[in-house]
């Protein structure tokens, strides 16, 4: 335990990893797997025989995806966890283990950093993942957070974004658009509107929920291609699009966005929802006989799934991306998501 004013300066780096360590739930520090965990050179842990590692690694920099007045450490821990965990789910994978680096200036407060480890942990534990180690080094420009998460192949099984064929139809999960329009309240500071609906737009921006079960369904039940959308789904599908040599052709009234983003946003709402990012739910791509079983699947565990459109074949002059509006009007997509903490 440490005092809560002291500094990772003044408690050194043994001090503050034991106070992370002791931070963490116990859950997500021992298990029969992990063979050696935290402090030593390197962890020891035993995967389940017959299944295919599964490794991303992605990491949150200050002032680049987020800033210290805009969030909660707790928060900022859930959320570094939270685009990890969703990678693996866009793989179907189990996720496993991770491990935890920190860039820190040294004048940070180990009683934030304690709570930062308890918002990754809590959501670690959530999903049965065991923290194995990690690093902490100097970083004086900001803060930064770095996470390696490995998952699990399903019975041999993962999804790619290089399935989809022509004749698949184009569904998300959730909604789209929440986490972009927190982003832009929270730009709005001291001027932005107090009501419920806001604070959720917050929450989905501040505390991302990586759709874990659900990949492990959409693997079950067949889709074709999945992906997690972090650079909004215009941002995303070409690149799953590219990925399986399609064309998709979308509807934008099916686009599922929520009713608070287009009251709170009547100017742009649509832009949100499509350019957004950050909105960690699943794109994927299914044979329409499967996505009805699949929704069914999905509705039991409290997912919503959207049909959006199709995915049709690449012609030599039709752009990649066509949407088709309330007029019935088809016209190119630009891919692309927004920058931002460009503007
Ligand atoms: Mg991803």
């Amino acid at each position: 335990m440490t005092d809560d004013g002291r500094t990772v300066r003044e408690v050194g780096e043994f001090g503050l990893i034991a106070a992370l360590r002791a931070a963490l739930p116990p859950a997500t520090v021992a298990d029969p797997s992990l063979v050696l965990g935290i402090g030593d050179d390197a962890a020891l842990w035993t995967p389940t025989p017959g299944e295919t590692l599964v490794v991303t690694a992605d990491g949150l920099s200050e002032g680049v995806h987020f800033r210290l007045d805009w969030t909660d450490w707790t928060s900022l821990g859930h959320k570094a966890m939270a685009v990890n965990l969703s990678d693996l789910a866009a793989m179907g994978a189990v996720p496993r283990l991770v491990t935890l680096t920190l860039g820190l200036r040294g004048s940070e407060r180990v009683a934030d950093l304690e709570d930062l480890y308890r918002g990754a942990g809590a959501l670690a534990a959530a999903h049965g993942v065991l923290v194995a180690g990690g690093d902490v080094v100097a970083s004086p420009a900001g803060l930064a957070l770095h996470v390696t998460a490995l998952g699990e192949t399903r019975a041999g099984r993962a999804l790619t974004r290089g399935g989809a064929r022509a004749g698949d139809l184009v569904a998300v999960s959730g909604a789209l658009g929440a986490a972009a329009a927190g982003l832009r309240l929270l730009q709005a500071g001291s001027g932005r509107p107090r009501a419920t609906t806001a604070d959720l737009l917050l929450a989905a921006h501040l505390r991302p929920r990586p759709r874990v079960v659900l990949g492990g369904l959409l693997l079950d039940h067949g889709a074709s291609a999945a992906m997690d959308l972090s650079d909004g789904l215009f941002g995303d599908l070409p690149k799953l699009l590219a990925a399986s040599g399609v064309a998709a052709r979308l509807d934008a009234a099916a686009i599922p966005i929520p009713a608070a983003v287009r009251a709170l946003f009547p100017a742009d709402w649509f832009a949100l929802g499509t350019r957004g990012g950050e909105d960690y739910e699943l794109l994927f791509t299914i044979a329409p006989d499967a996505f009805g079983p699949l929704r069914g699947a999905a509705a039991a565990i409290g997912a919503t799934l959207t049909a959006i459109g199709d995915v049709v074949p690449v012609g030599d002059s039709r752009p990649s991306l066509l949407l088709l509006d309330a007029n019935g009007t088809e016209s190119a997509v630009a891919a692309g998501a927004f920058d931002h903490f460009a503007g």
